[in-house]
């Protein structure tokens, strides 16, 4: 592969930023990844086409999600916060199509969007009864350029996966079915042994989408709330699925403990996230074993 005489290709800074606060506090989780070579996101939160025109791109789900619709917590906002040009995002991966993922979209109308093609099918090509009233198509409207992929026989740690090296290497989508049809996780490989600031691990992390909720849902350490499962049971489009897709990730999180992070889009704990260990919603350091050598309170 090249970098474009970066020098040495050492691993990516993967930033984690809530692009869309919704009620009680929810955190739209995306990745923005620093690729040797340009910018690429994983989801995009809320944008700010959304934010202009609420009703008609959200729809009336928005009376239900209230989400905070800050232009300064669109996805491009962020990456002009950062000191990022948007225009260097290429790429966007999606999980899925729902209407907290896409809105941002739109916002990167240059970037090439990246889905699995059970997900374009059902959620942009040929969207039946339930997805036409769950998927937003103004969010779509201005017809990105997809790059469709499905899964076959690559594997890694037991999931099927697509490798997207040509996004950014060591990228993968990987499959995490229940939540929507054709939804998937986007793994991103971390910078390790790399000295990044302090809103960047270096771990690896596997951005699971709305494949679970609550970072409980894969920990047995931590306590899950009970309106949890039932609410993801709901919003679930393959409803029978999410158990097989807990337990894989859970074991997955716990076999890589030592170098893997598992998020998703709407847990507020950690970096991306919107609860108080998550500093800066912009990013933050990952809940830290020492206590806060700065402005806690
Ligand atoms: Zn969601």
């Amino acid at each position: 592969m090249t970098h474009s005489g970066h020098g040495t290709f050492d691993g990516m800074r993967i930033h984690q930023l809530n692009c869309g606060t919704m009620t009680g506090g929810i955190p739209s989780r995306v990745l923005l990844v620093e690729a040797p070579d340009h910018l690429v996101l994983v989801d995009t939160g809320i944008g700010l086409a959304d934010i202009a025109d609420p009703a008609g791109r959200l729809g009336p789900l928005r009376h239900v999600l209230r989400p905070a619709l800050d232009p300064a917590e669109t996805a491009v906002r962020r990456v002009e916060a950062l000191g990022l040009d948007p225009r260097d995002v290429r790429h966007i991966v999606l999980t899925h199509f729902d209407l907290d993922h896409v809105g941002g979209l739109a916002d990167f109308p240059e970037a090439t969007v990246h889905v699995t093609s059970e997900g374009l099918t059902w959620a942009v090509r040929t969207p039946r009864f339930m997805e036409r009233r769950r998927y937003r198509r103004p969010q779509v409207a201005h017809r990105p350029l997809y790059a469709e992929y499905e899964f076959a026989s690559d594997r890694w740690e037991g999931f099927r996966v697509v490798p997207l090296d040509h996004v950014a290497p060591g990228m993968m989508m990987v499959d995490l079915p229940g939540h929507t049809v054709g939804h998937a996780g986007v793994f991103v490989p971390g910078g390790a042994g790399r000295n990044f600031d302090d809103d960047d691990t270096g771990r690896d992390i596997l951005h699971a989408g709305d494949a679970f909720y609550h970072r409980g849902q894969i920990d047995p350490t931590i306590r899950v709330p009970a309106s949890i499962g039932v609410q993801e049971r709901a919003l679930a489009l393959q409803p029978d699925a999410i158990a097989l897709t807990h337990s894989g990730l859970a074991a997955l999180a716990a076999r890589r403990a030592g170098s893997l992070d598992v998020v998703c889009a709407h847990d507020p704990s950690g970096p991306g996230g919107t609860s108080s260990d998550s500093p800066a919603s912009t990013g933050g350091r990952m809940s830290d074993p020492k206590p806060p050598a700065r402005g806690s309170h």
